[in-house]
């Protein structure tokens, strides 16, 4: 159902580009399909709604989940339980808190740092500033294996602009020999890949429409 898309999309994708299948809003079933194909790693953005989803799909190996929403300090422990990377990382406090449960709980999750390049107060992220002045904190965090930066442009923005502010993230992440740069999604994934991206986190342009009684029963 899902295939043409998925393969479209990852046969046009330069070495290093990696598919993340946004599987929020969409069923188990759905998820099954396109792991078939060859998709390994899935991302999430709602505990609640992913953990039964994750739990029914146990029996398919190397399946990665990929934690991209709003992470809130009570759920640090569930989210590292599950996930095996988490590109939401939007502060110091819960870098910290999630190095210190990581160490609790013998993970060692990948994260990436969420930052926000431009004034949004609809998106979380650490600002460059704030960014600039944690970073050594954060680079010395013992259980975490910090591999890159995501960005979110504002909704508004031009395609344009869009590029540019990729860009700049993947700047940023390499003034810090980061490799990863989580960036783009179904709108603007052309770009992102143009911009250095290493991570495109698609859903609708995979999966379709997302269904809504699947996001908001669980948006707790
Ligand atoms: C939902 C979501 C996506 C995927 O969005 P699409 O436009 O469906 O590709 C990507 N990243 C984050 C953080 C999301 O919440």
């Amino acid at each position: 159902m899902f295939s043409s898309s998925w393969h479209q999309i990852s046969s046009c994708l330069p070495v290093g580009v990696n598919l993340l299948a946004v599987s929020k809003g969409h069923s188990a079933t759905s998820i099954r399909c396109l792991a078939e194909l060859g998709q390994k790693d899935f991302g999430e953005s709602r505990l609640q709604e992913a953990l039964p989803k994750i739990s029914s799909l146990q029996d398919i190996p190397d399946l990665r989940w990929h934690f991209i929403g709003r992470l809130q300090a009570n759920k640090a422990r569930a989210v590292l339980k599950a996930f095996a990377v988490i590109h939401s990382v939007d502060s110091l406090s819960l870098a910290e808190r999630l190095s210190r449960i990581a160490g609790e709980e013998l993970v060692r999750p990948e994260i990436m740092i969420q930052v926000k390049l431009r004034e949004d107060p609809t998106k979380g992220g650490m600002s460059r500033e704030q960014f600039l002045k944690d970073w050594k904190t954060l680079s010395h965090l013992p259980n975490l294996k910090l591999k890159g930066l995501m960005t979110m442009p504002p909704m508004m923005f031009s395609l344009q602009d869009r590029k540019e502010l990729f860009i700049e993230c993947r700047e940023l992440a390499n003034q810090f020999s980061l490799s990863d740069c989580s960036m783009g999604m179904s709108s603007d994934w052309e770009e992102a890949v143009e911009a250095g991206a290493t991570w495109l986190r698609l859903g609708s342009s995979l999966f379709g429409a997302r269904c809504p009684s699947l996001t908001n029963s669980s948006q707790i």
